[in-house]
């Protein structure tokens, strides 16, 4: 029996859980405070330019290489460009920190048939067991902003939480566990929180991360990528227990 599995998506219409923490340190970036990230708010421009359409045709052959089959629409776009140099960014991050990389789709041209309330979603078939189809889709129009960093994201009071750095970590969580455990994906969907572990997490990351132990792997993985504190020792024993991508 093909069963279908679609993740729990990162809405866009939630931006109100999206915890601003102004005392963390992105390691990531060259700013030191995020309040530093929010007060630029700038659109990415709307040049395009021919080097960019092959520096992004370059970079999607290193995605390639890497082990990750990704889809532009290469407008030759700085958007696109940016976007493309923060994937391969991340997938060597993921990589320097010991882990596989699935073997998945990551689609950035596919946004005009997603939900328009959705950023990003992966999907993909449990079928006797083994796992097909896994597809990473970005709904590509929604990152409209850019930080002096450089950084890419959805929501200017929040650049850094719904950054294509974040976003992107935490759909590599679920394809993640999704590739090398199905069963196990299925089963932290449907689980329950322990009494009492709801209201931490709701604290210490944000709502999203509340939805369920599937959704709670994922947003805990993209916290720790981008360099966030999670100060909780009983949430570092919960992601183990979910079989969160070592880190
Ligand atoms: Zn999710």
């Amino acid at each position: 029996m093909r069963v279908p599995i679609i993740s729990g998506f990162i809405s866009t219409n939630n931006s109100q859980s999206l915890k601003k923490e102004n005392s963390c340190m992105p390691k990531l970036y060259s700013s030191p405070l995020d309040k530093d990230l929010v007060s630029f708010k700038q659109r990415i421009p709307v040049a395009v330019s021919s080097s960019s359409f092959h520096s992004i045709n370059a970079l999607t052959r290193e995605i390639k290489a890497i082990g990750s089959k990704v889809f532009f629409d290469n407008d030759g776009s700085e958007k696109i460009l940016l976007i493309a140099q923060q994937i391969k960014k991340s997938l060597l991050e993921i990589k320097a920190k010991g882990l596989k990389i699935p073997k998945m789709e990551i689609h950035f041209d596919t946004w005009s048939e997603m939900n328009k309330s959705e950023a990003a979603d992966t999907s993909f078939w449990v079928d006797h067991g083994k796992i097909r189809d896994l597809i990473m889709e970005y709904n590509t129009p929604k990152y409209k902003y850019l930080t002096k960093e450089n950084l890419v994201h959805r929501i200017p009071d929040n650049p850094l939480e719904s950054s294509i750095d974040a976003d992107f970590h935490h759909e590599f969580a679920h394809a993640y566990q999704a590739f090398f455990n199905p069963q196990n994906s299925l089963k932290l969907k449907s689980e329950n929180f322990s009494e009492g572990i709801k209201e931490e997490i709701i604290n210490k990351i944000n709502t999203i991360a509340a939805q369920n132990k599937y959704e709670f792997v994922a947003e805990y993985f993209a916290y720790k990528m981008i360099g966030k504190n999670i100060e909780s020792e009983k949430l570092a024993k919960l992601y183990k227990e979910c079989l969160g991508p070592e880190i």
